[in-house]
């Protein structure tokens, strides 16, 4: 059967010159990066090199790099770091819409005696930079909002709010977990204090992250334990993923242009079309600010997850919700921020794609999903009917 992969959001096929990089890392070139003997600093050349790869994908300075495990312990490291290094500051400012990486670190922060204020986004998932402003006071120790939606793709001011926070000299942590690799960054241009990336989201293997940390950054580890990455992030260096992360942001930055072009030509294809065939199908997020990769689309009075089965059963792999909130039935808190109507949520389906994508990969996408909608719609107990 024809398999059609559209959950790059959830996580990336590995790039196969990623994967070569990485081989002689778990066979010959087994050293210590810490270590002072040869064998060890062949390997640290590696480990240098691959800071370089990352740093230039967002213009950062190498030595602003600390390679983590993944995008979840960055986001809790900037948010725990963040409290911990600055007493006397104990407010935190995030938005409704952030990744469970972000929010549930600021409830569990908020029930050790922390204030956490949660801004609310639009019908488009935009931030009002008013409320933004108003919110942030002199006990204000983080804002966290994240540079693009995992569900909607939609992506925050990040400019506009970096400088809000510069001008008021609060630390601002951006998780942009989606956004590296598929929208230019530029840290020297934007002066965020700190922004966590994950590599299975640009085409390593999953279990591999970084954190720019801009300096004189008030934060405190979350790793303790060793004295890597300057006594930052405590733990051996995950070499061969490290590695791998480098390769796979030089590769992100050579295809930039073909995710900004060619896949968003794709991913325009594909949503025009099931929204012109599909009746009662809406966009889910700002038409223009959003990743080029993501489509974000409710089919009223269906549920997402008839949707992803019988999708799945055809070969199409999507999701519904973010893959951490899919395998629950609670609707997602993206959509539901963004005001969506009752019969609308549920039906939410997101497709992501990357660069590996094809046009006949879509074309069969869009000869299959409508049909499946048709048909469920002819299940549905709510078409037609008064829902409440
Ligand atoms: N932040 C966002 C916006 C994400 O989409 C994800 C993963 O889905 C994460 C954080 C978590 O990253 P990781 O899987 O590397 O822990």
């Amino acid at each position: 059967m024809k398999e059609v992969y559209l959950d790059n959001n959830a996580t990336t096929p590995i790039a196969p010159e990623v994967a070569e990089a990485m081989q002689p890392f778990f066979t010959t070139e087994y050293g210590n990066p810490s270590s002072m003997h040869t064998i060890g600093g062949r390997v640290k050349k590696y480990l240098d090199r691959a800071r370089e790869q990352l740093a230039a994908l967002i213009n950062a300075e190498p030595d602003e790099i600390t390679f983590t495990s993944c995008g979840t312990e960055s986001n809790n490291w900037a948010l725990r770091g963040s409290l911990l290094a600055q007493p006397g500051r104990r407010h935190i400012v995030t938005t409704k819409v952030e990744h469970p990486a972000v929010l549930e670190v600021a409830a569990y922060l908020g029930s050790r005696g922390a204030r956490v204020t949660q801004l609310f986004v639009d019908g488009d998932g935009l931030l009002n930079l008013d409320e933004l402003r108003a919110a942030i006071t002199d006990e204000t120790a983080i804002v966290s909002a994240m540079w693009a939606n995992n569900e909607t793709g939609v992506i925050f001011p990040i400019q506009e709010i970096a400088e809000i926070c510069a001008e008021k000299g609060v630390s601002f942590h951006t998780d942009a977990v989606q956004a590296v690799g598929k929208i230019p960054i530029d840290v020297k241009k934007t002066p965020v204090s700190m922004l966590a990336l994950s590599g299975h989201k640009l085409h390593t293997p999953k279990g591999i992250g970084a954190m720019f940390v801009r300096r004189r950054t008030p934060l405190k580890p979350f790793m303790l334990g060793g004295h890597q990455e300057h006594g930052r992030r405590a733990g051996t260096h995950n070499v061969p993923y490290i590695v791998g992360l480098g390769v796979a942001a030089e590769l992100a930055a050579k295809y930039m242009d073909d995710e900004n072009t060619r896949v968003k030509a794709l991913r325009d294809k594909l949503e025009n079309a099931l929204i012109e065939q599909c009746p009662d199908a809406r966009r889910n997020g700002h038409k223009v600010l959003r990743l080029p990769n993501t489509s974000n689309i409710s089919f009223e009075f269906i549920e997402g997850e008839a949707i992803l089965l019988l999708m799945d059963a055809v070969g199409i792999a999507a999701s519904s919700g973010s893959a951490c909130t899919s395998g629950s039935l609670e609707p997602s808190h993206v959509i539901r921020a963004l005001g969506v109507p009752f019969t609308a949520v549920h039906g939410s389906t997101r497709f992501s794609l990357s660069r590996y994508n094809t046009e006949q990969e879509i074309d069969y996408v869009i000869e299959q999903v409508p049909p499946i909608i048709d048909r469920l719609r002819k299940m549905s107990p709510f078409v037609g009917g008064d829902v409440y």
